[in-house]
């Protein structure tokens, strides 16, 4: 079918692609009352510490209970945000309500939120973390930003300037998904970061015939010499926890210890811990 739109003029119609489109305008309507409605949520993923095994921290990782089509996982939703600016709102909605929850943890726990390159570049950026800051009562050094390797492809200078607009606030920064995006070891000499949290596949892929450990371990090495900590993204097994300790891995997080759970149960689980400790 063709549809003309004014005088001598076509559009090819492609019903797929007209299904596609339909979709992600309903998905960017949906979107927008979701903030409104309250069908957002944060939920919580553990950071374990891989010498001592305790929880040291955790993740927070974006929820949407739609009404209609329940939980819609981040990776659906999260593109939309960020073509079509939401991001903005939705990202400060986020940073607020995990800097609130984890103002009532024990004080060594930390939080790490993750930061869309289109916030990073939004220029108010370390304005929105100092307000949540204020609001919560959070120590900065109690919050950690993971960042991706997009934010530094660009505009160096500028990259630098918000890092360093943000470490002066005290917070702590992550280099998230490290080894999938375009950056070089020079941005490791370049950047401040705190963290470098390797992406998962390297380590689904430890032991395995294609065995990452030797990428692993070089990354490790490097991160030590830089003074850099080290997160290990989506550990699943045993074998690769005890592998990634003895490389010397400083912190593991997955699916062998906890996913993400809801605030209530993450408290439930600290309380556990302190309460053993
Ligand atoms: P990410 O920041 O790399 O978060 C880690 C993802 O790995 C999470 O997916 C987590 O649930 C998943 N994961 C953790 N352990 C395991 C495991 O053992 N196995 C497997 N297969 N997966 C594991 P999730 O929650 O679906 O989030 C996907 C991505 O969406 C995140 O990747 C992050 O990039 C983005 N995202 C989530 N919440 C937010 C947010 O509040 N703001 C922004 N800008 N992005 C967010
Ligand atoms: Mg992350
Ligand atoms: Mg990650
Ligand atoms: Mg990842």
């Amino acid at each position: 079918a063709a549809k003309s739109e004014g005088r001598g003029t076509f559009r090819i119609f492609v019903p797929e692609y007209d299904a596609k489109a339909r979709q992600r305008r309903q998905l960017e309507l949906d979107l927008r009352q979701a903030l409104a409605r309250g069908e957002f949520e944060v939920h919580y993923q553990p950071l374990v510490d891989l010498s001592a095994n305790v929880v040291t921290g955790c993740e927070a990782l974006l929820r949407w209970r739609h009404p209609e089509r329940g939980m819609v996982s981040p990776a659906d939703f999260i593109p939309v945000a960020e073509d079509t600016g939401l991001i903005g709102e939705i990202g400060e909605w986020v940073l607020k309500q995990a800097c609130l929850e984890a103002a009532s943890w024990p004080g060594d726990i930390h939080i790490a939120v993750n930061v869309s390159p289109v916030q990073f570049r939004s220029k108010t950026l370390a304005l929105k973390v100092a307000a949540a800051l204020a609001e919560s009562g959070l120590a900065p050094e109690r919050l950690e930003l993971e960042i991706t390797e997009t934010v530094l492809i660009r505009d160096d200078e500028e990259a630098l300037t918000v890092l360093q607009q943000l470490r002066e606030l005290g917070v702590r920064i992550a280099l998230d998904d490290f080894g999938t995006g375009y950056s070089s070891l020079s941005y490791l000499h370049r950047f401040p970061f705190d963290k470098i949290k390797i992406d998962r596949s390297f380590i689904s892929d430890i032991g395995e015939p294609e065995d990452s450990s030797p990428i692993v371990q070089a990354v490790v090495h490097m991160a030590a010499a830089r003074h850099m900590a080290t997160t290990a993204e989506g550990v699943e097994t045993e074998a690769q926890r005890e592998v990634l300790r003895q490389l010397g891995c400083s912190q593991m997080q997955g699916w062998l210890f906890s996913p993400a759970i809801p605030a209530a149960k993450l408290k439930q689980l600290l309380s556990k811990q302190a309460a053993a400790a």
